[in-house]
């Protein structure tokens, strides 16, 4: 990977690289675009971080579908993915982790202890084997793209980071890998993620600026769905991931799929 990202480099074109787990969906596409747009050449990466899963999470039955992610991939013209395997990633031995403190300890954070380690090792590791200009993550997982920034900016890590808007399902579900896990019920119920993040950028605009009602607004669909179970529902700063803010964040259960939201709501709710 290194060698091609060299050889492009030498020839004087810029590289965009836009980091996946694989299980490509418009989302992901729409990295792939943007990174297109600003760069001479896009590589992605596909690769299963199991170190960014938790004991009992879904590491295991992640969907995995390579020769359908390779199809989308030339489709977009991505110029190369790189799909290290694990143990090219983690040769026994291997014992560093990167550890962003802070920004990396609520919400997510608490929740799924060890994950932003997991992230922060593996985006240093993409970083050193593409060495790109310019770097896609989606606003969909909002912590994980404030972790990444204040990665590349405490180690002063030569790359820019770009965020990407969250593209979402026309009711306003956010598309992710992991709603193929959905039952057609859990898929019906999911789109109160959403209606409470409209609710709330509604409030918002309205002029409502108390913390405590704006979080009802958010909660307000979701407590009406009976196979919903909230993880957690927070307005945060959108830097330092704790209350009070403007960023609303969801997390939530529907049965063995988690699911997580966000939205500005400085920002009218798209669609
Ligand atoms: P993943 O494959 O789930 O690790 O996601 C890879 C990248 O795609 C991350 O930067 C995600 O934030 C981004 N992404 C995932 N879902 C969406 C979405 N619905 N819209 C925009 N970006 C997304």
């Amino acid at each position: 990977m290194l060698d091609a990202s060299r050889r492009w480099r030498h020839e004087g074109k810029s590289i965009g690289l836009v980091p996946t787990m694989g299980a490509l969906h418009a989302g992901h596409l729409s990295l792939v675009d943007a990174a297109r747009r600003e760069n001479d050449v896009v590589v992605a990466s596909a690769f299963v971080n199991p170190i960014q899963f938790g004991p009992g999470e879904d590491f295991e039955r992640y969907p995995r579908d390579p020769d359908h992610d390779a199809a989308l991939f030339a489709r977009a013209e991505v110029d190369a993915v790189y799909r290290p395997s694990t143990q090219a990633m983690y040769p026994s031995g291997a014992s560093t982790r990167v550890h962003v403190s802070g920004v990396s300890e609520p919400l997510e954070g608490e929740a799924r202890p060890g994950h932003f380690e997991g992230v922060a090792t593996v985006v240093t590791k993409l970083f050193a084997a593409v060495e790109p200009d310019r770097a896609y993550f989606g606003q969909k997982d909002a912590q994980q793209a404030a972790v990444v920034k204040r990665l590349v900016s405490d180690l002063d890590l030569p790359v820019e980071i770009r965020i990407v808007p969250t593209v979402r399902e026309p009711d306003g579900l956010a598309l992710s890998s992991r709603n193929v896990y959905l039952t057609p019920d859990e898929r019906r119920g999911a789109v109160a993620l959403s209606s409470g993040l409209r609710a709330a950028a509604e409030a918002y605009a309205a002029g409502e600026r108390r913390h405590n009602v704006l979080r009802a607004a958010l909660l307000s669909r979701l407590d009406a769905e009976p196979l919903a179970q909230v993880e957690y529902a927070e307005i945060v700063d959108p830097e330092t991931f704790l209350a009070p803010g403007r960023l609303a964040v969801l997390a939530v259960r529907f049965g063995k799929t988690r699911l997580i939201d966000n939205h500005d709501l400085g920002k009218a709710f798209p669609g």
